[in-house]
């Protein structure tokens, strides 16, 4: 598996809006788009940092991941995601390694991006995802 770069950080917040005052009003990033995906329960925006970008991440329901995440844990850093090349092939890697994983095949993400997660217990409890976006 070849990892290319940091794709982005995933920063659970408990609304975009509010989170838009610190990463734009402060820092002066600029917000690149935002998407809801209906199927993780989920709405991101994203902001360019270099080769890399900040993704915020603001549940659109009670029992969506990014909400229980907050309730468990606190608003903050959620996942690293790292760009491949070959999704598919990383995680017939990982598979032959053994590692636990959340998602055995990739799925569809934020900007039609590949997406795959690898489970926090294989990581030493941090949430990566692999992307890959063609
Ligand atoms: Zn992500």
């Amino acid at each position: 598996m070849k990892i290319e770069k940091i794709d982005h950080l995933g920063i659970a917040v408990p609304s975009i809006d509010g989170g838009k005052e610190f990463w734009t009003g402060v820092l002066g990033l600029e917000l690149e788009g935002s998407e809801t995906v209906e199927e993780q329960k989920v709405t991101t925006a994203f902001f360019p940092v270099g080769e890399s970008e900040v993704e915020l991440l603001e549940s659109t329901a009670p029992d969506g991941p990014v909400a229980k995440f907050i309730e468990k844990k606190g608003a903050g850093f959620q996942h690293v995601a790292f760009r491949v090349a070959d999704i598919e092939e990383a995680l017939a890697e990982l598979k032959e390694k053994g590692v636990k994983l959340i998602d055995q095949t990739p799925r569809i993400g934020a900007g039609g991006a590949k997406i795959a997660f690898l489970h926090p217990k294989a990581t030493g409890g941090i949430l990566v995802e692999l992307c890959q976006r063609d």
